[in-house]
């Protein structure tokens, strides 16, 4: 999920174009204002924690762009895309890591195991929302010879 400081400092295209660079497949992708409710839902695990309070009123001030990508792996790929959670702990080439300072505003959400990532799937999407389509020129991005 692109967070508000990368829809307002205009990095969505960029930051997308990493995603199908990489040849992972888009699956569902939108763009909303969170509602606080759906926030604590996603941040359950922080509850308590002193930047939760800080967090949620941060991503709900602007819209974001929640996006499903699919592929081999894909847990595990957009988070080595996405970078560390602290942008000055994340090598150059990451997303954090090129365009990021700051913890809070680290600019994207990526799910941290398969169990997350279909858990935040169905908290932020409806089943119909998931796009199933065949990409021509996916035996020369995920298939070995
Ligand atoms: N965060 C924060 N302060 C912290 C740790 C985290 O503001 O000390 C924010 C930051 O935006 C981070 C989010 O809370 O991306 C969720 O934290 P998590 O540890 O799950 O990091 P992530 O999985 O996003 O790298």
């Amino acid at each position: 999920m692109i967070k508000p400081d990368g829809v307002q400092r205009g990095l969505v295209g960029k930051i997308i174009a990493r995603f199908e660079e990489k040849g992972l497949k888009l699956e569902a992708l939108k763009f909303l204002r969170p509602s606080e409710c759906l926030l604590h839902q996603h941040y359950a695990e922080h509850q308590g924690k002193s930047f939760f309070e800080p967090l949620v009123k941060y991503i709900q001030s602007g819209p974001v762009v929640p996006m499903v990508w699919q592929g081999p792996d894909a847990v595990k790929i957009a988070r080595t895309l996405i970078g560390s959670t602290n942008p000055s702990q994340s090598p150059p080439g990451t997303i954090r890591g090129d365009m990021a300072v700051q913890t809070q505003k680290n600019l994207i959400h990526g799910s941290d195991s398969v169990t997350s990532a279909e858990r935040e799937i169905d908290l932020w999407f409806d089943n119909k929302e998931l796009i199933g389509w065949d990409r021509d020129g996916d035996k020369w991005v995920l298939e070995s010879a």
